[in-house]
């Protein structure tokens, strides 16, 4: 990716003729008309941001893109992802849930109809940790997990590979490209770097993500000395740098457990084959 991508509602598409768009609208029935032809061309995501709206109108409508269901109360609205399961029979589906308490029920929900999903993590406190770690139990042992839960996933891939993907990348957060307008049209950097004026000096510099992790991102000692420093790249120190990272290192040490444990299994079938 070297292209911008712009998160940004229909009233703002004209002013960014340029990169790539990822349109949130909690009105389904007007994005079909608000969009041209031509706007296809820079459109790679649909989110739409309430699950009381009806999403009938994208079911037929550009078939393939992918449209993401933006939960924000996700213990007590896990029930309204039934009713967008039409959207399987055109779309990829995914569904961002914040870890909030209770944010389980909804991962499972989702799960279970097909959908992919993608946890909004912050910085979890210690009982938060605890249903993470149900949540990534479920997913590595639940034999009918069919749908990547990301951040587990791309952090499992990057242990199995021995080639970590910082958590920058996998939550799609990474600073050099992304960028949130506002409803007013305020322009800032996208998810827990949203407001950071060193996130604006990112975009301004051209870097790399790994120059900004090594150079701004990952900077607190803790990071220095953290073993997971190459999956994580330092995502759990934002915003609050004192956050302390004992509980999230543990989540770590489990997803690299189960990582090594799928290779031993693997070679050994290989073995036998
Ligand atoms: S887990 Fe915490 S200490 Fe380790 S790299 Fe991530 S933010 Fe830094």
């Amino acid at each position: 990716m070297d292209e911008p991508v712009y998160n940004l509602p229909p009233p703002l598409l004209s002013a960014y003729r340029h990169g790539c768009w990822v349109v949130r609208t909690s009105n389904p029935a007007l994005l079909p008309v608000e969009l041209t032809e031509q706007d296809f061309e820079r459109l790679i995501a649909v989110q739409l941001l309430s699950l009381e709206a009806d999403s009938e109108a994208f079911n037929a409508w550009a078939p393939g893109l992918l449209i993401e269901l933006v939960m924000s109360d996700p213990a007590n609205e896990y029930p309204l992802l039934y009713r967008h399961t039409n959207l399987l029979d055109n779309h990829p589906v995914r569904v961002i849930i914040p870890v909030q308490p209770g944010f389980i029920k909804a991962v499972k929900v989702a799960v279970s109809l097909d959908f992919a999903v993608r946890l909004d993590v912050k910085q979890p406190d210690a009982a938060l940790i605890e249903e993470l770690v149900a949540a990534l139990e479920f997913y590595l042992h639940q034999p009918t997990v069919a749908q990547p839960i990301e951040f587990f996933h791309g952090v499992l891939l990057g242990f199995y590979h021995d080639d970590p993907i910082p958590l920058w990348a996998i939550q799609e957060e990474d600073p050099q490209y992304l960028r949130y307008i506002a409803d007013d049209g305020a322009e800032s950097c996208y998810g827990r770097l949203a407001g950071n004026d060193d996130c604006n000096a990112l975009r301004v510099a051209e870097a790399d993500l790994q120059r900004w992790i090594d150079q701004v991102l990952a900077t607190a000692t803790d990071c220095r000395r953290c073993e997971f420093l190459r999956s994580c790249g330092g995502y759990f120190k934002w915003p609050q740098q004192n956050y302390n990272c004992a509980e999230v290192r543990r989540l770590f040490g489990k997803i690299r457990a189960a990582a090594v444990e799928l290779r031993r299994d693997l070679e050994m079938v290989s073995e036998l084959n």
